[in-house]
């Protein structure tokens, strides 16, 4: 999609810190990083939020869910855990309208949410 943030982020248009890539999907550093290890997990196909997911979309779902636990262990997240977040709209607090698993870690994390 033209006008969104991280669509640009896809086509190079907009740089980030990459740290994962395939024909899927991309992974890079949030540019505001609320705690240590703070990266975005996002879809190649522009989707705007996780309500916008179809039947059809459940292998490129899972397969993104696996690969945010993955990077999280290989980026040291694997003896005490991290916070995987999927915002969505209004209420949800979400941002940027393309679909994005946010993992926090390196320190702890409270709950309930604000
Ligand atoms: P949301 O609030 O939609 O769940 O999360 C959007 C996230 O995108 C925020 O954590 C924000 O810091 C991050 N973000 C916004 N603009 C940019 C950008 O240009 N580059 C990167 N790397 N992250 C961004
Ligand atoms: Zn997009």
């Amino acid at each position: 999609m033209s006008d969104c943030l991280f669509c640009k982020i896809i086509s190079g248009e907009i740089p980030a810190k990459k740290i994962y890539e395939d024909g899927d999907m991309l992974a890079f550093h949030d540019v505001n990083p609320q705690a240590p290890l703070h990266f975005l997990l996002i879809p190649k196909r522009h989707i705007g939020n996780i309500m916008e997911l179809e039947e059809g979309d459940a292998g490129l779902a899972g397969r993104l869910l696996f690969k945010a636990q993955e990077l999280a262990v290989a980026l040291g997240c694997g003896e005490k855990g991290a916070r995987f977040v999927i915002n969505c709209k209004t209420d949800g607090g979400q941002t940027v309208d393309h679909l994005h698993i946010h993992v926090l870690g390196g320190r702890p994390l409270a709950w309930p949410p604000g």
